[in-house]
């Protein structure tokens, strides 16, 4: 069949898009390094060569193996994008929990392991033609798919407002420093609220977030951001009920609740 002149054959052969070219599937994958990245959470980049690539955003599911064949896999955001035969995780110890202290305190360069993906086709962002304002807000580990967003629109020079509200308990606490002070360089505006312990000379005291904290840091409803809240199941509650509250539709707003009670 010959299409007419549109240019569209060609970005058919010669773009797969997306959905073709990254469907999920299981992939052996190998730990390439570890470092703290806070006291209770590690960055872990794991090599994957037929890795597809992600979008900014997308999540895995990691599977671990104990050597009498039990196994365990847990749910954790790439903090990476793009194409590269890698991904660039960060764990949070849950106190008690099954799979994320074995990944924080004992897993190992050369570690062997296994995931399923990429995932998730909605909690993702592109460079938007539109110049649509974004607004992320993050609790604690929530920082992780959106740093991944932040990162790329950095890289992309792409020109939407953006703004990114970060809750967190203390300054140590804090994901990503280089990458959201990068974020931040071109244009990213961020707040962060501090639970516990404010950074010395800090003006606001430490305190939970609050609506009204809420709703100074965030665009307000009639700029029509697109808005992504990722953090803890109660986090992310929370801030649903109160962007409704303020005059938001929440029914745009795109959310991923990492579990807790
Ligand atoms: C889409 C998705 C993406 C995720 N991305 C990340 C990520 O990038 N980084 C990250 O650190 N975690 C992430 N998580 C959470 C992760 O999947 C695990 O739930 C977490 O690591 C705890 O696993 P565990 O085996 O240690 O705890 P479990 O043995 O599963 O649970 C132990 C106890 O902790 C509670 N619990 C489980 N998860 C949490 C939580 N997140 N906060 C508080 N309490 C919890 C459980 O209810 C249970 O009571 C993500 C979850 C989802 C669904």
């Amino acid at each position: 069949m010959t299409l007419p002149d549109t240019g569209l054959e060609a970005r058919i052969t010669r773009s797969p898009g997306p959905a073709a070219r990254r469907r999920p599937a299981w992939h052996a994958a190998t730990v390439a390094s570890v470092a703290a990245e806070t006291p209770n959470a590690r960055r872990i980049v794991l090599d994957v060569p037929t890795w597809p690539g992600n979008d900014p955003g997308q999540h895995l599911d990691l599977r671990l193996t104990a050597e009498d064949g039990y196994q365990a896999s847990r749910s954790y955001s790439i903090a990476s994008s793009g194409d590269a035969p890698s991904v660039l995780l960060a764990v949070d110890r849950v106190d008690g929990g099954e799979v994320s202290p074995f990944l924080v305190d004992a897993v190992e360069v050369g570690d062997a392991l296994e995931v399923h993906g990429p995932l998730g086709g909605w909690f993702v962002w592109h460079p938007d033609t539109t110049a649509r304002p974004v607004q992320l807000i993050a609790g604690g580990s929530g920082i992780v798919p959106l740093a991944a967003i932040a990162t790329a629109h950095a890289d992309a020079g792409d020109a939407a407002p953006f703004r990114l509200l970060y809750a967190v308990r203390t300054p140590e606490d804090v994901f990503f420093r280089a990458e959201l002070d990068r974020a931040s360089d071109a244009g990213v505006e961020v707040t962060h609220v501090y639970s516990r312990t404010a950074p010395p000379g800090s003006t606001t005291p430490a305190g939970r977030l609050t609506r009204d904290a809420l709703a100074a840091a965030v665009f307000p409803p009639d700029a029509g951001a697109l808005v992504y809240v990722c953090g803890s199941t109660p986090f992310v509650e929370q801030v649903l009920r109160w962007l409704g509250e303020l005059g938001h539709d929440t029914t745009d707003v795109r959310a991923e609740r990492f579990g807790g009670s």
